[in-house]
């Protein structure tokens, strides 16, 4: 019995935990396309976070709409259940923000941690904004704060996933999934 002869194994869904089960038959490597780059935007006509809000929720990756800011599904993950929380303001910068959105951008960075949590299991996240595309932005013009969920183990599976699109088909039962968890576990946003 030779280690070398085992099937690869994704650390992701090794013992010390990766997502729970019924998430991880959706996170499935050999389900993975590599699309690298496809659709990735080119100007502000077409910035994809204007444009998100006005598609329907299953056709934009929509999981939750508040008053100034939206949850969607990343395109181009780096882990499951990997979200963007986003002002609908065509804004760059964090100092662009007035108080009501960064108030709600706050609330839904919490709900987005609590129901991907709820959901997957994930035992922490990566919380971020990439400020300006010299920080690493891909889509600068247009402010968004990833929600990344990490499990125990998965180090060596972010370099498999990252910049890569998972099938369509599975990031829309990731996207039911985790829309239909987002009001148990919704976050009030303080009254202004
Ligand atoms: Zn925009």
């Amino acid at each position: 019995m030779s280690e070398d002869n085992a099937p690869y194994r994704v650390p992701v869904s090794s013992d010390d935990g990766g997502p729970a089960t019924v998430f991880e038959h959706l996170w499935t490597p050999y389900r993975m396309a590599y699309i690298r780059g496809e659709g990735k935007p080119t100007g502000a006509h077409d910035c994809p976070f204007c444009v998100i809000p006005t598609l329907g929720d299953e056709e934009g990756l929509v999981v939750a709409r508040g008053s100034s800011v939206f949850a969607v599904l990343n395109l181009y993950p780096y882990n499951a259940g990997h979200l963007m929380l986003v002002p609908y303001r065509h804004v760059p910068d964090y100092t662009d923000l007035t108080p009501e959105e960064v108030a709600e951008l706050g609330a839904f960075t919490q709900t987005a941690m609590r129901v991907v949590r709820a959901v997957t299991g994930a035992h922490g996240f990566n919380i971020g904004m990439n400020q300006g595309a010299v920080a690493g932005a891909g889509i600068a013009d247009h402010l968004h704060q990833h929600a990344v969920p990490r499990w125990g183990g998965d180090t060596n599976f972010m370099p498999v996933v990252g910049l890569t699109r998972v099938l369509p088909q599975v990031l829309g039962e990731t996207r039911a999934l985790l829309a239909g968890a987002w009001a148990d576990h919704a976050v009030p946003v303080p009254e202004a």
